[in-house]
């Protein structure tokens, strides 16, 4: 089957990547559709979730399930059917598959046995997110979903505390206030910030502050803690990286010795960091 400029839409025996809008059932590209409605089956994280898309788009074509839990398993199956000539569809709840999201061992297993792996692109939200988040996008890192643990979101974050590029993360309404109050602990309050929640959606915000004012005026509004996220971190000017860290040493020296408001005054004075950053820092500390 071929499009309007004699480009071949689906071809047998191969294994179709297909991006699904993140929110408005409208951010579907032509070509996509058409995949869907002509490969043999389609291979949908959620089958019950992806009807709806289907159903709107009048796609009747199979679906069976590949998510987080059966993906190893259905690699061998879906990789036979690809080599007798079937042709396959990866889809996932929304956006792009394999980003943060199932398809990855089936990708490798079919590109490792010679299967031709087409992506047909659209929705991701990092990519939609940092588009209009005004910060640089010429050159950014996306790190996915922190860990869930704050010990090991904390020990990454202070991997990350130099990185100069704009830093892309995912997160989740359960713990995106614990996430910026990480952030707040390990890269001090004064950071920029831009979350792009519930992105192509009827409550879309798009908000830019420092770490800080983003926690405080999350905390006020707790609205703002609804729906999906993602959380984009201005790059480190590096100077600025090695005085913030530097105070925090400071104040941590200076807390095991001397009472808190003490300490805060001290390490204020002395570093010249905000004395109400610091402040906050060490109330965490101590929680
Ligand atoms: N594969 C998807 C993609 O291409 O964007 C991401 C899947 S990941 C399991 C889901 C996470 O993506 C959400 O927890 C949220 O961080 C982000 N996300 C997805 N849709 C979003 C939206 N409409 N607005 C903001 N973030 C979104």
């Amino acid at each position: 089957m071929r499009d309007l400029f004699g480009v071949i839409v689906m071809q047998k025996g191969s294994l179709y990547l297909i991006a699904t809008p993140i929110g408005n059932l409208l951010d579907i590209g032509f070509r996509a559709v058409e995949v869907l409605k002509t490969v043999d089956v389609i291979a949908a994280e959620d089958t019950r979730h992806s009807k709806t898309l289907l159903q709107h788009y009048q796609i009747d074509t199979k679906m069976i399930s590949m998510h987080a839990h059966n993906e190893e398993l259905r690699v061998g199956q879906l990789l036979a059917w690809l080599q007798d000539g079937q042709s396959v569809a990866v889809i996932s709840d929304a956006g792009t598959p394999l980003i943060s999201d199932p398809g990855f061992p089936l990708v490798r297993a079919a590109r490792e046995a010679g299967v031709q792996v087409v992506p047909v692109p659209g929705a991701c939200a990092a990519i939609v997110a940092l588009c209009a988040s005004g910060l640089p996008a010429d050159k950014f890192v996306f790190e996915g979903f922190l860990s869930a643990k704050s010990g090991a979101r904390q020990k990454r974050l202070t991997e990350l505390q130099d990185e100069a590029r704009t830093v892309v993360f995912y997160e989740s309404p359960h713990r995106i206030m614990a996430m910026l109050a990480d952030m707040m602990t390990v890269l001090g309050g004064g950071r920029k910030v831009v979350i792009g929640r519930e992105l192509t959606k009827q409550y879309e915000t798009i908000h830019e502050d420092t770490i800080e004012g983003m926690l405080a005026w999350m905390t006020a509004d707790p609205n703002q803690q609804r729906g999906e996220f993602v959380v984009m971190l201005a790059g480190a000017r590096v100077d600025d990286n090695a005085k913030q860290t530097q105070s925090l040493r400071m104040l941590k020296v200076l807390l095991a010795e001397l009472p808190l408001k003490q300490a805060v005054r001290l390490c204020a004075e002395l570093s010249g960091a905000k004395k109400n950053e610091l402040y906050e820092i060490a109330l965490q500390w101590q929680s």
